[in-house]
């Protein structure tokens, strides 16, 4: 047995047989075959191996899943039959004496390259199955050993070096029973979606893939940040138990659903929760979320071969809109960069991505992109409560430039006749610490605030939020961070604005005494933290916590805080 500390992601705790999900390297480097008649034999065998798992997967999926879901896996069954595919790689490999191996990767990406020219959408989507067939098939050619993780139809705890926020999306919460990966940190986006995703979840464990092979038997505990390898059968019955009490505190914590957040002392609060797509808003709805404080619309341009367009767009904006009937809805614009990806805009590599061309710096250089969100934007504001939020503002000029763009997408539309809404409230997100600092500016200009701490923490600090080794100085409760909450609490409140928090820190347990005696106004996390929250809050009276803030703020460290806080004992 053995135990490996890492960073508590996602609440809860699993128990299950691992699964190492390792990404192989499907570059081809034998192009050339001597006997023909062998590599076509080699096609086959190949192909009609990808037959058999894909009619497989195909049938589970219909199974467990639904027609809609299955449809994936008959088009890919469509395309490993398809003639016109099939024949000029044959060609290939009989004239060119290619081995199968790249006579099928030449040609699929040729078809690639063709169907993302493609005007129709629907043709355009094809690359994308194209690319998974071609990897399906290209696996056994070249006698790699890789599981698809939407594949995955066993109850498994995936182990991976790192996961992309893409991979994380396609887990299926029915056979994943949670997962862990060597890198990354509270903060970074896979942890994030995980949280939302509801699966346990430990990151930063640095060497948990070396240390595992798949079969063994994991526990993952996302409530303490461990793994544990091979544990024993009484070690299994002690988490076991761990894992029922927490599905039993969840239960309790349910009956706080309808109830408003007011502390012991009757101050209210507003808990919302922070979305990626609208899906998401069920989740929401289900803990008890008095609005969406943070809904990251990036999620919707990624996993795509090319920009949404408007009418995209406006239908998910619209959906979220509608299924929170009236409830405040806080719409982040394009925050691409940093850990975020987006191939399709073939931007050039950076040297430090998190300080580079990304979120509004991007938005304001490609205006067209940003133009097209505005729009759709405004269009589905009169169907709910929007407010629309600027992230990474790094100076007065971005936020003007920026709010003059929608204004003048406002009066567009209004001279095309289109309604938009007239109570559209519009913030920043405070997340860059030159705005915290100019906050008192920044608030005579904007109407709210919402502080980003994932990315205030790690500009602060100077401290990478997706590096393990730099994770010690990743301090939420370093007296440092507070002073600059503290500060752009009261700038909003002095110029009769209101301050939330859509960073991390806003749903953690440590900090929400300190946040609600700062005076924080609106608190927004992942939707599974809303009901500790509020029942957290419940307990805590708002004048205390404000002399505890009062004191905290003239701590030396961190821990002093953190001392000062559990000290309380809520
Ligand atoms: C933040 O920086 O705190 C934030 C909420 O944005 P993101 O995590 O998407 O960078
Ligand atoms: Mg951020």
């Amino acid at each position: 047995m053995l135990k490996i500390d890492g960073i508590a992601a996602s609440a809860g705790v699993a128990i299950a047989p691992a699964f190492k999900l390792e990404h192989p390297d499907y570059t081809v480097k034998n192009k050339n075959a001597a006997d023909p008649a062998a590599e076509l034999a080699r096609l086959d065998e190949a192909l009609a191996t990808s037959q058999q798992e894909l009619e497989a997967i195909k049938e589970r999926t219909l199974q467990e899943l639904g027609e809609k879901k299955a449809e994936i896996f008959e088009s890919h069954l469509l395309i490993l039959n398809d003639p016109e595919l099939l024949t000029p790689v044959r060609d290939k490999i009989s004239s060119e004496n290619a081995t199968a191996e790249y006579a099928l990767d030449e040609t699929s990406k040729q078809f690639i390259s063709m169907f993302e020219n493609m005007k129709s959408a629907y043709l355009r989507e094809r690359a994308a199955d194209m690319r998974d067939v071609t990897k399906r098939v290209l696996t056994h050619l070249l006698g790699l050993n890789y599981v698809n993780p939407a594949d995955i139809s066993e109850e498994v705890i995936v182990i991976a070096e790192d996961l992309t926020p893409s991979d994380t999306a396609q887990l299926n919460r029915k056979y994943v029973k949670g997962f862990t990966t060597n890198i990354g940190g509270r903060t970074s986006h896979s942890a994030i979606m995980a949280r939302s995703l509801e699966i346990p979840a430990v990151v930063g464990t640095k060497d948990v893939l070396s240390q595992v092979n798949s079969g063994d038997m994991i526990i993952v505990d996302g409530l303490d940040g461990s793994v544990i390898i091979n544990p024993s059968a009484e070690v299994i019955d002690e988490y076991k138990s761990k894992r029922d009490n927490h599905l039993r505190q969840i239960e309790e914590w349910k009956k706080l659903r309808e109830v408003p957040t007011v502390s012991k002392d009757g101050v209210h609060v507003e808990l919302a929760a922070n979305i990626g797509t609208p899906n998401d808003v069920t989740g929401v709805l289900e803990n008890g979320g008095e609005g969406v404080g943070l809904y990251r619309t990036e999620f919707l341009y990624m996993g795509r071969t090319e920009l949404p367009s408007e009418e995209v767009q406006f239908n998910a904006y619209k959906t979220v809109l509608e299924k929170m009937e009236g409830k405040p809805v806080v719409v982040r614009t394009l925050d691409i960069g940093g850990d975020k990806e987006l191939p399709y805009l073939d931007l050039p590599k950076e040297m430090n991505p998190f300080l580079g061309f990304r979120a509004v710096r991007l938005c304001l250089d490609r205006k067209d992109i940003f133009r097209t969100q505005l729009r759709a934007l405004l269009r589905a504001s009169t169907y709910g409560n929007l407010r629309i939020m600027f992230p990474m503002i790094a100076t007065l000029d971005e936020f003007r430039e920026a709010k003059a763009l929608l204004l003048e997408e406002q009066e567009k539309l209004a001279a095309e006749g289109i309604a938009v809404s007239d109570s559209i409230q519009l913030g920043i997100m405070v997340e860059i610490p030159s705005t915290a600092v100019l906050a008192d500016q920044f608030a005579k200009e904007v109407d709210f605030f919402s502080i980003g701490t994932n990315d205030l923490i790690q500009y602060t600090m100077a401290a990478d939020r997706m590096n393990e080794r730099v994770s010690y100085l990743y301090q939420p409760y370093n007296p440092a961070i507070l002073r600059l909450v503290k500060m752009v609490i009261d700038a909003a409140h002095k110029e009769g604005r209101w301050a939330g928090m859509c960073g991390e820190m806003a749903g953690d347990a440590t900090a929400i005494p300190l946040l609600l005696g700062l005076g924080l106004d609106e608190f927004s996390m992942s939707a599974t933290s809303i009901l500790p929250a509020r029942s957290q809050i419940s307990k805590l009276s708002k004048a205390e916590m404000k002399a505890l803030a009062e004191q905290a703020l003239e701590q030396q460290t961190a821990e002093q805080v953190v001392k000062l806080v559990r000290g309380i004992g809520q």
